[in-house]
C-alpha cells in the first residue's frame, strides 16, 4: 500500500540549517521541497534592481508594483533542488548575496508582500508531499501540516556556518558582519506585525547545536514515521 503523503513545515531563525535538512527530507522521501525565503529574497532583488529598496526601502512604491513580480521554481538536476526564477531569469546565485540578506526582512514585513507569497506557497501545497522552509510555515502558509519542527542552533554555531558558505562562494564579509546580519533579521522577524516568527504550538523542537547531519536526519525520519502513524 502507498504511504499517504504529508506535508512538512520547517521553520525556525536564520542560518539554523533549515534548507539543508529540508532538501534532505525531500530527497529521502521523493518529497517537493521549497525554500520560502527564496521567494521573499527574489522580491528583494526586485525592489534592489527597481531603485526601491536605495538606503532605505520605499514600501508603497513596491507595494504598487508587486503585480509586475512573477515568482516560480524550476528543479536543477545538478544541485537535486529547486532554483528560484524572477520574472523569467534565475536568480538563485544572486539572491544569496548580503546585499539582498541586508533588504530582506523589511521587504518580507510588508503585509502585502506576505499575502501575495502566502497564496503562491499555499497553492504549491495542495496535493502534499511539501517540505517547506521559513518562518510561518507551520503558524501561516500550512497551520494544517501533519508534521511541524521549528529549528533552533546557537548564534556564533550559526553565523560560523552561514560565513563559510557565503566564503565557498566567493563572498567576503567578516564574520562580524554576517552575525550582525543574522541578528537583526533574527529581530525584525520576531518583532514584525505581520506574520512574525513564531514556534506553533504543536510544533516539535529541533536544537541541531549539537548534532550531525546524519543524526539530524535520522530523528526527524522517525518523527515523519509517528506522524504519518497517526493518519487514518
Ligand atoms: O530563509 P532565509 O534566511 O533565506 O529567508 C530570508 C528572509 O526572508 C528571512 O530573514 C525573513 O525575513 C524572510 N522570510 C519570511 N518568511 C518566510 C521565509 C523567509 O519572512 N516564510
Amino acid at each position: 500500500m502507498k504511504t499517504p503523503k504529508i506535508n512538512i513545515a520547517i521553520d525556525g531563525y536564520s542560518s539554523c540549517g533549515k534548507s539543508t535538512l529540508a532538501k534532505e527530507l525531500a530527497q529521502e522521501l521523493d518529497y517537493v521541497f521549497i525554500d520560502s525565503g527564496a521567494m521573499y529574497r527574489a522580491v528583494t532583488l526586485f525592489a534592489l534592481q527597481n531603485g526601491i529598496a536605495n538606503g532605505e526601502l520605499d514600501e508603497n512604491k513596491l507595494i504598487s508594483r508587486l503585480a509586475e513580480i512573477e515568482i516560480r521554481f524550476e528543479f536543477n538536476t545538478s544541485s537535486g533542488a529547486s532554483d528560484v526564477f524572477l520574472n523569467g531569469d534565475n536568480v538563485e546565485s544572486e539572491v544569496r548575496k548580503m546585499q539582498v540578506s541586508d533588504y530582506v526582512s523589511p521587504v518580507a514585513a510588508v503585509k502585502e508582500v506576505r499575502l501575495k507569497l502566502v497564496e503562491l506557497q499555499q497553492k504549491m501545497g495542495i496535493n502534499k508531499g511539501v517540505v517547506m522552509d521559513g518562518r510561518d510555515i507551520g503558524t501561516v502558509v500550512f497551520p494544517n501540516a501533519e508534521l511541524k519542527i521549528f529549528m533552533t542552533a546557537n548564534n556564533e554555531i550559526r553565523a560560523k556556518r552561514r560565513f563559510e558558505e557565503l566564503q565557498s562562494k566567493g563572498e567576503k564579509p567578516s564574520l562580524e558582519r554576517v552575525k550582525a546580519n543574522l541578528e537583526k533579521r533574527d529581530f525584525i522577524d520576531t518583532n514584525r506585525k505581520a506574520d512574525p516568527l513564531r514556534q506553533a504550538s504543536d510544533a516539535r523542537v529541533l536544537n541541531n547545536s549539537n548534532l550531525s547531519r546524519e543524526e539530524q536526519l535520522s530523528l526527524v525520519l522517525k518523527w515523519i514515521e509517528e506522524a504519518k502513524s497517526t493518519l487514518a
